[in-house]
């Protein structure tokens, strides 16, 4: 079973109960669902199809929701698409107009202001180019690079220019109450740029009183790069977008950022995910290109915990087959690595804490006897995190008698969580435990597995304990 996880984005190529149950059966071990795109009605049918699926699979996938941001968008058009032509020109101005080929308007006069000569614009999620050729103070020319259409509303990215947008508007504060009710596990904050943004969130979340859903932030523009140390302090993960990195900085830039920000992001002990035309070409066709297959095992080999596939699965042609695929190539490249050598790069000489301290020596057992399971049971998943952060050689099962608990486990590497009931005895906890590896791995006579625990369960609320047992 692989260790690193795969979060599959859902769109109009993946919308049924089948595409979906099919995709989680690939290996899906996260349903993302990106609001930017989605309406209410479907992330509802969506989320109810995958908790169906969960039930009859009897293991926990994940639900990430995607915020939109506070991104830049123009203003109505005459016509719901207008073509745009390489070479002609285009005006952007500050004010209240109906945009058309020639003009369209813009909701910030900073767009104006901050934009130089020579400086990249780019419309309608980047599909079109243009470049300022001449401005004015309310008006900006420019020289239109590509053919491309753009929408009542498109997008509009200026790398170059910094506004001053409140971070939560109203429809992101929307998707956040439809997360708490619907209970999904993860929220993606799009387009954050310094930590106060993701702790608004956290407000906002205190106010609904939920303390489950995990703040997972887009890195996606200059600012956020910046500000990294901070954002990773407050967030549980990161997400590497890059395909927004490619359209805010040079987009040669981003192999040396995704190395950067998976060792910080690891070191940090957060939650790591490298988003983005990982297998590109498999919207159109039924295989990937070398190249693609090459970035996926990279990032198996950098110890991210997992990749995402976005239009692969959301918009292209084949989307279980996209999963498969790099299910394949996970399973393949992960053979190589030496967990040993691993172990010994992520341990420091730090101190640890008496759970720490179990969640190495599990690892370390675990690696050492060749066992083919660490089992471990988890109040608030914090153990089964740590035992995740030290990249154990084989699977770590959660259990725990709290649904929401483990499904908030399902992104991390190596996890399988495990709704079981509550273990009240080591004897308990240790037949729960190999009941469970039975179950999810199909071990048998011979198997080791590794087991982690806290006793008493009445008075220590750590984990203290750890017993190697040999399945008979
Ligand atoms: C990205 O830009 O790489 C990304 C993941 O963002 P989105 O899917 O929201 O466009």
């Amino acid at each position: 079973m692989n260790k690193t996880k795969m979060i599959g984005t859902l769109g109009p190529s993946s919308s049924t109960y089948e595409v979906i149950r099919d995709m989680i059966n690939a290996g899906v071990d996260v349903i993302r669902i990106n609001m930017s795109y989605a309406d209410f009605d479907f992330a509802r049918d969506a989320i109810l199809n995958v908790r169906k699926i969960n039930l009859e699979n009897q293991f926990e996938t994940g639900i990430m929701l995607d915020t939109r941001g506070p991104e830049v968008r123009i203003g109505g058009l005459e016509k719901p698409i207008i073509q745009l032509e390489k070479n002609k020109m285009i005006r952007i101005v500050y004010s209240d107009i109906v945009g058309n080929s020639d003009i369209i308007s813009v909701p910030y006069k900073e767009i104006i202001t901050h934009s130089k000569i020579g400086d990249e614009i780019y419309l309608n999620n980047a599909s079109v180019k243009l470049v300022v050729v001449n401005k004015d103070e309310d008006t900006l020319m420019c020289s239109i690079k590509n053919d491309g259409v753009i929408k009542t509303e498109s997008t509009i990215n200026v790398p170059n220019a910094t506004f001053n947008i409140k971070f939560l508007s109203n429809y992101d504060k929307e998707i956040i109450k439809f997360a708490v009710d619907m209970q999904v596990d993860y929220l993606a904050l799009s387009h954050v740029k310094e930590e106060m943004d993701i702790l608004d969130v956290n407000d906002m979340l205190i106010g609904l009183n939920d303390n489950n859903i995990q703040l997972i932030s887009k890195i996606e523009n200059k600012q956020a790069l910046d500000e990294i140390e901070k954002i990773l302090k407050v967030s549980d993960g990161i997400i590497i977008a890059r395909g927004d990195l490619g359209i805010e900085l040079d987009i040669e830039k981003v192999p040396s950022i995704q190395k950067k920000l998976t060792k910080l992001t690891k070191d940090k002990e957060k939650i790591c995910i490298i988003a983005t035309e990982m297998l590109a070409s498999m919207e159109e066709n039924e295989k990937p290109t070398r190249a693609e297959v090459s970035d996926v095992a990279n990032a198996v080999l950098d110890k991210t915990d997992a990749l995402m596939l976005g239009a692969e699965t959301a918009v292209g042609n084949y989307p279980v087959q996209t999963v498969k695929i790099m299910n394949n190539i996970i399973d393949e490249i992960e053979k190589e690595i030496d967990y040993n050598d691993l172990l010994l790069e992520i341990s420091r000489n730090e101190e640890i804490n008496i759970s720490k301290a179990i969640a190495y020596s599990s690892v370390d057992s675990a690696n050492r006897v060749k066992a083919s399971a660490i089992v471990c049971s988890t109040m608030s998943g914090t153990t089964a995190k740590d035992i995740s952060n030290y990249r154990p050689s084989c699977p770590v099962i959660a259990i725990s008698p709290n649904a929401k608990v483990v499904r908030g486990l399902s992104v991390n590497y190596g996890i399988i969580p495990l709704n079981v009931g509550l273990a009240e005895t080591t004897d308990e906890l240790v037949h729960l435990s190999v009941e469970a590896a039975k179950k999810v791995l199909k071990l048998g006579n011979g198997d080791k597995i590794v087991i982690v625990g806290s006793f008493p369960l009445e008075s220590v609320n750590y984990t203290n304990f750890m017993k190697i047992e040999e399945i008979k």
